[in-house]
C-alpha cells in the first residue's frame, strides 16, 4: 500500500470554503466534535491545537460521543496498551457510525503516522474516514474539506518537515493551567523509543514566539505554563538563557517544563531553575535504568556518575531539590543483578516521584531486535520489588516538608472527601481543606502529614 500517493486533491482552500461546506452539510446547524487526546503533555497540546482548527471550521465540541458528528482519536505510539486501547476503541465506534451514516470518524497523531497502523486502519475499519498523522496537521482544511465534499476516505501519513505555525488559535482545556510547546521532534534514538521515527527531527520555536505566547497567557490570567518538548535541553536558541527571560515576565504565574535529557542536563541549567523565582524548584529527569551497560545498549549517552553529578550539583545548591524521574524495568537483556543497581541507584538520589514500567516493545526500534530472556510475569516482581521500595524513600523524604509551608496552586476538589489538591512549587501533590472558588489560584499551605504519594496540610492565610 502506498500512502504517499493518497494526498489530499485539494492543494489550496480557503478556510471560507470549508466553513460553507460544513454548514451545508450539516444545514446551518452547529455540528458537534468529539476528540480524545491519548498519552503524554505533547500530545494532549496537540489536540488543543487541533480543536483550535475543528473551531474555525464551525464545530462546537461535546464530551459525549454519541452525539458528535465529528470524532477525533487522537493517539499515542509510546506504550504497546496505547494500541490496544485505540483499535479497542475504534471497534466501540463502528456501533455509532451505523447509527449515524454522516459520522466522520478521524484518527491522527503518532499512532497514526506509522504506516502498519494506518494499513491496519484502511483495511480493518472501514469506518473511519480520515487517518493523518503528526506531520499533516497543516492540512487538516484540506484533508477534512475533501472527506465532507467527496465523501472519499483520506490518508495522510506523509513524512515532511514543514515550519512551525505561529498563532495558533487553541481550545485548552484548562482556563489556569497552559502548555507551550517551545520545540517539535527528537534527534536522540533511544533504542526502546518510537518518537523520533514519529515525530521527526528537533524544530524550535523561536525565544521571541515563546516569550510572546506566555505574556499573552499570563495576561489571561494562566497560573501556570508548562513548556513542553520531546527533549527541552537541547532547545537550540538556549534553554536556561529562555527560562532567565520568561522570569522577567511580570505577573503571578510560575513555570514548568519537560521533559528533559540527562545528557544535556547542565548546570547552567540547575543555576536558572535556582535562581529564577518563578520557575519551579523540580526537575523531571528520567534516568531510566542504574546500570550503565544497559543505559548505553538504550542509547542514552550518559552515564550513572554523570546523572548522579547533576544530582550532587543541585543538592549542593539547594538541600533538599525535588528530583522525579522515569525508570524502564526489564529492558531487553537486563539482568537481576543490573535491575538491583537501579535500586541502588533510586537510594541514593532519593526522588519525589518516580515513574516505572516494564518495558515495552515497540515496533521499529533497534530495541525491539534485541533478545529478552526475562519472562513479563518476572518484570512484573521487579517493578513491584522496586514500586514497594520507593514508597518507603518517597514517605521518608517527602517527610522533610512536614512544619513547612509551601506555595499550592489549587486544581481541583476530589469527589469522595471534597478536599482540595493541587501540585506545590516542588511539585508535589498537595492536599488540604478549602473552598472551592480557590481553583485555579494559588495559596500556601503548612504541611502537617506525608504519605507515600502525597502531602497534607492547611491553607495559612
Ligand atoms: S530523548 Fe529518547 S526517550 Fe525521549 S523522545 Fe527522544 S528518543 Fe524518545
Amino acid at each position: 500500500m502506498e500512502f504517499k500517493s493518497i494526498s489530499c486533491a485539494f492543494e489550496s482552500l480557503d478556510l471560507n470554503m470549508l466553513k460553507d461546506a460544513v454548514k451545508t452539510k450539516y444545514n446551518d446547524a452547529t455540528p458537534l466534535c468529539y476528540l480524545h487526546s491519548y498519552g503524554c503533555q505533547q500530545n494532549v497540546s496537540d489536540g488543543e491545537k487541533l480543536k483550535g482548527l475543528i473551531a474555525k471550521s464551525g464545530f462546537s465540541f461535546t464530551s459525549d460521543d454519541a452525539l458528535a458528528d465529528l470524532i477525533v482519536i487522537n493517539t499515542c505510539a509510546v506504550r504497546e496498551n496505547a494500541h490496544e486501547r485505540v483499535f479497542g476503541r475504534l471497534g466501540e465506534l463502528k456501533h455509532l457510525k451505523e447509527k449515524n451514516k454522516d459520522l466522520i470518524i478521524c484518527v491522527c497523531g503518532c499512532m497514526a503516522q506509522q504506516k502498519h497502523v494506518a494499513e491496519k486502519i484502511k483495511e480493518s475499519y472501514p469506518h473511519v474516514s480520515l487517518v493523518f498523522g503528526t506531520f499533516a496537521y497543516s492540512d487538516f482544511y484540506k484533508m477534512l474539506y475533501e472527506v465532507i465534499v467527496s465523501g472519499r476516505r483520506v490518508f495522510n501519513i506523509e513524512e515532511k518537515q514543514s515550519e512551525i505555525a505561529e498563532d495558533v488559535f487553541q481550545v485548552r482545556s484548562s482556563d489556569f493551567k497552559a502548555y507551550v510547546s517551545i520545540m517539535y521532534g527528537c534527534n536522540n534514538f533511544c533504542t526502546y523509543c518510537i518518537v523520533p521515527y514519529v515525530r521527526g527531527r528537533e524544530r524550535s520555536r523561536t525565544v521571541d514566539a515563546v516569550v510572546d505566547e506566555v505574556k499573552g497567557l499570563v495576561r489571561d490570567g494562566y497560573k501556570e505554563i508548562t513548556l513542553l518538548g520531546q527533549n527541552v535541553n537541547s532547545y537550540a536558541y538556549g534553554f536556561p538563557e529562555l527560562l532567565r527571560r520568561l522570569n522577567d515576565i511580570e505577573g503571578d504565574f510560575w513555570i514548568r517544563f519537560m521533559s528533559s535529557h540527562p545528557k544535556d542536563a547542565t548546570n547552567e541549567l540547575i543555576d536558572a531553575i535556582i535562581d529564577c523565582d518563578k520557575v519551579c524548584s523540580h526537575l523531571h529527569l528520567p534516568v531510566q535504568s542504574g546500570n550503565d551497560e544497559i543505559l548505553q545498549r538504550m542509547n542514552r549517552r550518559y552515564t550513572v556518575d554523570k546523572y548522579l553529578e547533576t544530582v550532587e550539583y543541585a543538592r549542593k545548591r539547594c538541600g533538599d531539590f525535588s528530583f522525579s524521574t522515569d525508570i524502564i524495568v526489564g529492558f531487553p537483556g537486563e539482568s537481576y543483578e543490573q535491575f538491583c543497581d537501579t535500586k541502588a541507584l533510586l537510594e541514593k538520589v532519593k526522588f519525589d516521584n518516580v515513574y516505572s514500567f516494564v518495558y515495552s516493545k515497540r515496533e521499529g526500534t533497534k530495541a525491539a531486535e534485541l533478545e529478552d530472556k526475562v519472562s513479563v510475569k518476572q518484570k512484573g516482581l521487579w517493578l513491584r520489588e522496586l514500586l514497594l521500595m520507593q514508597h518507603e524513600i518517597t514517605e521518608k523524604w517527602l517527610g522533610r516538608f512536614v512544619g513547612k509551608t509551601l506555595k499550592v496552586l489549587a486544581e481541583s476538589a476530589k469527589k469522595q472527601d471534597g478536599l482540595l489538591t493541587g501540585h506545590s512549587y516542588e511539585n508535589i501533590i498537595v492536599e488540604f481543606e478549602g473552598d472551592k472558588k480557590l481553583i485555579g489560584s494559588f495559596v500556601n499551605v503548612k504541611i502537617t502529614n506525608a504519605l507515600n504519594w502525597a502531602l497534607f496540610g492547611e491553607i495559612i492565610r
